[in-house]
């Protein structure tokens, strides 16, 4: 199931190139009070709101996909975490570009553990990527993005799977320089998720995904993820020893060699196999 959040925050069914208003099966999210749980709401009552979206379907009204702004498929999430050079031939690229690596040695994941992006840079493709800081280089990092279901802490890999409940494509947009990556990843508008949420049992093998960036029609980016460094299940193996995943949670994975940067203007795409196609514009800020 490919669920989409478009416009004024409606819940939509993708099919084709068809997008149905299901927003009606929202009412399936117990209403909070304060203090809010942790973690997106949709995504931990995902089970009832999809039943919810297969009753509402048949009778749905439907929408062009071209027609309607696509916005992040997961709202709330607690956290967005980054897997920093976790492709081997990324790590290449950055130790022979003196603009991203800023003089500093080049290492693996495993030297850097993970970052975190702060969710107020979330945004989906329909809403774009607005460069704050044009003097300096800002680069598209192309990613397969896991979406975290089941909470869990210490999670073996081998149970790593029964926590996804799906995936996205994200956009790690970075501002090179020498802060640390937390807060040139930070910036408003430089995390994009979308073009929508696609549930797990659609995705056969994670680790096996074919995928594309273009800038402007040009192919920046192209690469599959079964060159990832640590694998899907390795990145929530790894992340839960240090935080507990809640639903909603982000995984962007990391991303290959190809990095470059973008200028307002610029039409930004990406495609992973079976995930989808999505379309982002740079603007200035
Ligand atoms: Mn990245």
């Amino acid at each position: 199931m490919r669920l989409c959040r478009y416009d004024d925050d409606r819940l939509g069914l993708v099919r084709d190139d068809t997008v149905l208003d299901v927003t009606g099966a929202l009412e399936a999210i117990p209403t909070a009070r304060w203090p809010l749980p942790q973690g997106d709401p949709l995504i931990a009552h995902l089970d009832a709101v999809r039943e919810r979206v297969e009753a509402l379907a048949a009778d749905a009204a439907a929408r062009p996909l071209a027609g309607v702004t696509l916005k992040a498929p997961v709202a709330n999430p607690s956290k967005i975490i980054g897997a920093p050079v976790n492709y081997q031939k990324h790590l290449d690229e950055a130790q022979a570009d003196r603009e991203i690596n800023v003089g500093r040695e080049i290492k693996t994941i495993d030297h850097y553990g993970l970052f975190l992006k702060a969710n107020s840079s979330l945004v989906g493709p329909g809403e774009g990527v607005a460069l704050r800081f044009p003097d300096r280089r800002n680069d598209h990092e192309c990613e397969l993005a896991a979406i975290i279901g089941k909470p869990g802490s210490e999670i073996p890999r081998d149970r790593a799977f029964d926590h996804i409940a799906g995936y996205a494509i994200g956009l790690d947009m970075t501002v090179r320089g020498s802060e640390d990556r937390s807060f040139r990843k930070s910036v408003d508008s430089y995390s994009v998720l979308g073009p929508w949420f696609v549930t797990a049992d659609e995705i056969s093998d994670p680790d096996d995904l074919d995928f594309t960036f273009w800038v402007n029609g040009e192919v920046r980016q192209q690469s599959n993820t079964r060159h990832l460094i640590f694998d899907v299940a390795g990145l929530v193996e790894y992340a839960s020893k240090f935080y507990t995943l809640l639903p909603g949670d982000v995984i962007m994975t990391g991303t290959p060699e190809g990095v470059s940067p973008v200028a307002p203007g610029d039409v930004m795409v990406a495609k992973i196999e079976t995930v989808g196609r999505m379309e982002v514009t740079v603007r200035a800020a």
